[in-house]
């Protein structure tokens, strides 16, 4: 029978993230819904992150400790944060009269690379979470880890909980893939920053992928990145709604017809500078081999033009990597023939994605006029096929969001 009954279910995966669990009485919110979703008939995986602050506090608590504790070590305490989660959100609903059982995502069968902290799923065999829903549970994963092939805990980056979702979805072939968080979906800007942002119903991939990567932290990058390759599409929506959200999917036809779909902003950025770079061949190779040796992500990248057989090379880069990138440029420097390093933080990025940028032009002249109109300087530009992105004062964020968000016309009705 229980078969039978299977074939015509629908199997839901629902990703609460750590506001939605941030208390108890929100803990036992995600249960009831989770209960009224296997309710409705249908099969339910649950993905959880840690508490709100949790992953900010075990941080906070190593660097008590240790000034830079190893990376492994950093995966064995911040696995800690989600796996209270799942414990805490099984009870709940077993508190209210429900089969659930929760996994860690090694019991869940994530196996991922072995780059503590930013580790990648290699594969997932979802045994256990099958067994556990033919037995009628509702399963309750972990979200943000999963362990090496040998055994290792591993974390999968801030945010990572995205990313469990989304690829779990793709394992166990879900129906459906929907991500609860604070706000009611993604917007045409962070509306904690632009109030009058608004709701957009329908994103594509690589426009969220785009404003992902670029600061709209409502998705992990990586996750999207990850959902657009196994062609996962899934819905952002509030946990605290019953209202629909924004669905995120293949490109279509129609979304081509709005020029700009989102204003993002990223703060804390930083920019190193390297003068009087020897201007000849594998200098640049060598420079951002030494980054990438020391896992460091990057962003912008700008030469300038070479004057008298040097030249300047300027990269963007998270301000907390900023140690160590100095630390791993300081021997360089003198090793390729240049004068120093100049690293400077107190910088922002401002990104307008769209994909619609592909068939109209004008999208950079007005944005750069939307903010001289407001007196803000830019330091760098880059662009990509449906971006431009602006490095600016930090300062000035979030004024110029308000700026291109309404050169755009986003924040009208559409
Ligand atoms: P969760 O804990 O549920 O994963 P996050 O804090 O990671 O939630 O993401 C939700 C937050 O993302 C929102 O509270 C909002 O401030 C922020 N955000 C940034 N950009 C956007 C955007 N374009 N649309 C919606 N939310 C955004
Ligand atoms: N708890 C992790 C973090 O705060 C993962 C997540 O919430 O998605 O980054
Ligand atoms: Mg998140």
């Amino acid at each position: 029978m229980a078969a039978l009954f299977s074939e015509r279910m629908s199997l839901i995966v629902q990703k609460y993230g750590g506001t939605s669990v941030g208390d108890p009485s929100r803990i036992m919110n995600v249960a009831k819904r989770v209960i009224a979703t296997q309710e409705a008939g249908n099969q339910v995986v649950v993905v959880v992150s840690a508490m709100s602050g949790v992953t900010d506090g075990l941080i906070k608590l190593a660097r008590e400790v240790s000034s830079a504790p190893t990376e492994r070590e950093m995966d064995v305490l911040l696995a800690t944060g989600e796996q209270t989660t799942i414990a805490l959100t099984a009870m709940a609903i077993n508190a209210l009269g429900k089969k659930a059982v929760s996994l860690t995502g090694a019991q869940a069968g994530i196996i991922t690379d072995g780059v503590h902290t930013k580790a990648k799923i290699a594969n997932i065999t979802p045994k256990q979470i099958h067994g556990f829903l033919d037995e009628d549970c509702i399963v309750i994963v972990a979200g943000f880890q999963g362990q090496t092939m040998s055994g290792q805990i591993t974390t999968l980056g801030r945010g990572g909980s995205d990313l469990t979702a989304i690829a779990i979805a793709a394992a166990v072939k879900a129906d459906i893939c929907q991500i609860y968080t604070d706000v009611e979906g993604v917007f045409t800007c962070d509306p904690r920053v632009v109030p009058h942002a608004r709701k957009i119903a329908e994103i594509s991939y690589d426009e969220m992928l785009e404003m992902a990567s670029s600061g709209s932290k409502v998705m992990q990058s990586r996750s999207v990145e990850f959902a657009k390759k196994f062609k996962v599409p899934f819905e952002v929506r509030s946990s605290f709604s019953n209202n629909p959200g924004t669905i995120v999917k293949e490109e279509t036809m129609s979304m081509e017809n709005v020029v700009i779909r989102g204003v993002s902003i990223e703060r804390n950025q930083a920019k190193v500078t390297i003068t009087n770079v020897p201007d000849k061949p594998g200098i640049a190779a060598k420079i951002f081999n030494t980054i990438a040796g020391a896992n460091i992500i990057i962003d912008m990248i700008v030469q300038n033009v070479s004057v008298a057989g040097t030249t300047d090379i300027s990269f963007t880069l998270n301000k907390d990597e900023l140690p160590k990138a100095k630390a791993a440029l300081d021997s360089l420097v003198k090793e390729i023939g240049a004068q120093g390093v100049i690293a400077q933080d107190g910088i922002a990025k401002l990104s307008v994605v769209g994909i619609g940028m592909r068939s109209h032009s004008g999208v950079a002249a007005k944005l750069f006029d939307a903010l001289s109109a407001g007196g803000i300087n830019i330091q760098m530009i880059s662009t990509s096929e449906i971006k431009i992105a602006v490095v600016i004062d930090e300062a000035k964020i979030a004024d110029a969001a308000k700026l291109a968000h309404d050169a755009f016309g986003l924040g009208e009705k559409g």
